[in-house]
């Protein structure tokens, strides 16, 4: 008997042919393009769900002038570099795949645009921020010759050395609290005249209150004490002096203190009392001078008491 290989699939359909190769191997082939379909479907919608990353970027505030704190934020798959007017910043995660990063900007910048640049393993981003110029008080004072007295470059070094502190951990959130009662009698940014000649690298680096000693003065946020420098410990411009790590590059002086009620290592809540206004140091009466720091630099504290930084 002859069998004609056409009259076989006419007769048997053309399965016949693949049964030759067995039913095992159909189904197995089958199996595979279920799975390959399958699994290109899931990719298809894992995809259209996350969107290839790309480094996005948004500032607050939006329009900044000098000594505002812009508060960057960027969507990146890993942590990112920044830098700032050339100056490179940390940034700390906000949860998955979002990043903040605290950029101080101080009278002592030049107003106009800055160059924002953002890396995230291989991508970057280029952006110009435009900084506004801002009107600072000015103070005229006058210096008698003759009785300048030797600076101990002590307490300055202590104080410079809490200033580069940027611990990982945070522990602000929201607005700032009023650190002590009594009137604003200096407020930041005032810029100086002595003798008639403008200071260039001087600018008020806080917010002075005009309260009467031992008045209590209270953690604004909390945070680790950092520094305790004492006037009877060669702390003679800054008097009895308390710093408070509020993390990831936020800290706080309290200068002028008559009392001080913690020690390094301490850690206090927001509200907690940390001492006692004073006229310790180079003062011509009782105040608290609290100077607000972002990466070492003193910034302006009143957008972070009124609006508040997350
Ligand atoms: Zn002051």
């Amino acid at each position: 008997m002859q069998t004609n290989p056409l009259r076989n699939i006419l007769d048997h359909g053309w399965w016949s042919l693949l049964l030759k190769n067995g039913a095992k191997s159909i189904s197995k082939m089958s199996w595979l393009k279920i799975i390959t379909l399958f699994l290109v479907t899931l990719a298809l919608i894992f995809a259209l769900e996350h969107p290839a990353p790309a480094l996005e970027v948004q500032f607050t505030p939006t329009n900044p002038h000098l000594g505002d704190t812009i508060d960057l934020r960027v969507n990146s798959p890993s942590q990112p570099t920044v830098s700032f007017d050339g100056q490179v910043y940390p940034a700390f995660s906000r949860g998955t795949g979002l990043w903040q990063v605290l950029l101080p900007t101080t009278p002592l910048d030049a107003p106009g645009t800055k160059n924002l640049v953002i890396n995230d393993s291989g991508t970057e981003k280029r952006m110009a921020v435009r900084l506004g110029n801002r009107d600072f008080d000015t103070q005229r004072i006058s210096l008698p010759g003759g009785d300048e007295s030797p600076v101990d470059e002590y307490e300055f070094d202590r104080v410079d050395e809490f200033k580069t502190l940027a611990t990982p951990e945070r522990h602000w959130q929201g607005s700032l609290l009023r650190p002590t009662s009594g009137d604003v009698t200096s407020v930041y940014g005032v810029r100086r005249y002595y003798n008639g000649v403008f200071a260039e690298d001087y600018y008020h680096r806080g917010v002075d209150y005009g309260a009467g000693t031992g008045t209590p003065v209270i953690a604004p946020a909390a945070g680790r004490i950092s520094l305790v420098g004492r006037e009877n410990q060669r702390f003679n411009i800054h008097g009895n002096t308390v710093g408070i790590d509020h993390g990831q590059g936020l800290l706080s002086i309290m200068i002028h203190l008559s009392r001080i009620d913690v020690k390094e290592g301490d850690f206090v809540q927001a509200g907690q009392v940390i001492g006692a206004v004073g006229a310790t140091g180079a003062v011509t009466g009782p105040h608290l001078h609290w100077g607000l720091f972002v990466h070492g630099k003193a910034i302006d504290p009143v957008p972070w008491r009124e609006r508040g930084f997350n």
